[in-house]
């Protein structure tokens, strides 16, 4: 049988990301074109043809403004789940602040599609060593599982030590922790869980990490955003070269590389391999450094 892999979309708008955060106040958001409802409508044909199901970890302030596109994406069957409200990173709230912003991106949420959400995604996989409070906060709310962890060192994000595959953050919850996917090449890790690696390297840097996690009986915990998919949007000129280099490449390959992702292994949604993978013998570790 083949291991099945966690499929999952970060719904966020095209100038909601990380690399644009120093070039776009979040008081401009409102005056910029919305792409996310057409761009969300070719993932789900995407999905349709494939015979997948997934994961949709959505900002509050989409679901706040697109309540229809949130219960399209349920209705579907797809899970919808949190990407946090406007996409701050958890580095840079404290464990108040990260309250507020999951309660209100849960209501948003749940007041769009009617159902309950239990995952959690943080903005730019921002649950770190800084952030050792960030997996009891998301317990308390009563969260079943968080993916936010990146275990490789990244110009934007990275916690090195985290441990790669699923564990339990928390000694007394059930709360199970997916790092998003890495691979091993030789002493190095490297990141291979998706996002831009997936769309600017060749298709086979993917495929061969997948199979590698696979191989050790371990799933694939994979993303990618809506905007990827639409070689259409607004040039953000006033953004850094490197930036808008990583932001706007090979966006048109994407749709044919995920089709054949999508063939090439199996997915699920990721509530589902959480049940899967049988929390209660996942080891418990608190990695955060000492
Ligand atoms: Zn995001």
């Amino acid at each position: 049988m083949p291991v099945v892999n966690a499929l999952s979309v970060d719904v966020e708008e095209w100038f909601q990301v990380g690399a644009f955060e120093r070039v776009i106040a979040r008081g401009e958001w409102d005056l910029l074109p919305s792409r996310v409802e057409d761009n969300c409508a070719r993932v789900l044909d995407l999905f349709a043809a494939a015979g997948v199901s997934a994961t949709f970890f959505t900002l509050g302030w989409v679901a706040a403004r697109h309540p229809a596109l949130v219960r399209r994406i349920h209705a579907a069957g797809h899970e919808i789940a949190s990407h946090g409200w406007d996409h701050a990173r958890v580095f840079t709230l404290g464990p108040q602040a990260f309250a507020a912003d999951l309660a209100q991106a849960r209501a948003a949420l749940q007041d769009a599609c009617g159902a309950a959400v239990r995952g959690y995604r943080a903005p730019s996989f921002s649950i770190d060593q800084r952030t050792p409070w960030a997996f009891e906060v998301l317990a308390e709310q009563g969260y079943a599982y968080s993916s936010s962890v990146a275990p490789v060192v990244h110009d934007h994000y990275g916690w090195r030590e985290a441990p790669r595959f699923a564990f339990r953050p928390l000694p007394d919850s059930a709360m199970v922790e997916l790092p998003v996917t890495t691979a091993e090449l030789g002493e190095r890790r490297l990141a291979a869980g998706g996002g831009g690696f997936f769309r600017v390297l060749p298709y086979g840097f993917s495929r061969w990490a997948i199979r590698q996690v696979n191989a050790q009986g371990q799933p694939a915990i994979f993303y990618f955003h809506p905007w990827e998919l639409d070689p259409g949007q607004p040039r953000m000129t006033r953004a850094p070269l490197r930036s808008r280099l990583r932001h706007y490449t090979a966006l048109d390959r994407m749709g044919g590389k995920l089709a054949r992702l999508a063939r090439e292994f199996a997915w699920s949604r990721v509530d589902a391999i959480v049940a899967q993978l049988g929390t209660a013998e996942l080891p418990s570790q608190w990695p955060h450094a000492a």
